[in-house]
């Protein structure tokens, strides 16, 4: 299974919206085995395909690593066709990175639970609900589905604060570990 090259900011693909998937074919399948191998070889915790230049609206991910010790784990999850009907709880803080925006962390402010519609690795419809880290990787990746990156919640001073991270990425001069989409 071949590694896919991580698209980094400020690549036009990451604003984009992604399309229904409208059938587990060999080549998604194949596809969906590269991300999760693309997300593992960067430790990433999740991968939404238009960080991997592709417009399918799925994502992969594994908060395992994340987790506190009382909190439940899910090993590797795909969601396939994702809608967040639903979010609720308290608004939590927490710090947030992308691995299409290497090396910039920041807080981000977002509901602690969300209720997901999606199809499974068997192309199942399921609803959920999910807490905790899983919640909030869900719901980092959900956003890369529709266009929408982390650092968009942050405030115009906190922008600012990246600015020359976000220039040197967006340049292609950042150096990263893993295998990104050349500029
Ligand atoms: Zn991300």
């Amino acid at each position: 299974m071949p590694i896919l090259p991580i698209v980094t900011y400020n690549d036009p693909v990451l604003r984009q919206k992604t399309t229904p998937v409208e059938a587990l074919t060999p080549e998604i399948q194949s596809f969906i085995n590269d991300m999760f191998e693309t997300m593992y070889n960067s430790d990433g915790v999740g991968l939404a395909a238009p960080q991997v230049g592709s417009l399918h609206r799925i994502f992969v991910m594994d908060a395992d690593p994340m987790a506190d010790e009382d909190e439940e784990t899910f090993g590797p999850l795909l969601f396939i066709n994702p809608e967040i009907i639903e979010k609720k709880g308290d608004k939590i803080t927490m710090d947030e990175g992308c691995l299409s925006i290497p090396e910039v962390t920041d807080k981000v402010t977002r509901p602690e639970k969300v209720v997901v519609n999606y199809r499974d690795d068997k192309f199942e419809e399921q609803t959920k609900e999910f807490d905790g880290w899983v919640a909030r990787v869900i719901q980092h990746e959900y956003d890369h589905l529709e266009g929408v990156l982390f650092i968009d919640y942050l405030s115009a001073f906190r922008r600012r604060m990246h600015k020359s991270d976000l220039k040197e990425i967006d340049k292609g001069l950042r150096e990263t570990s893993y295998p990104v989409k050349p500029k």
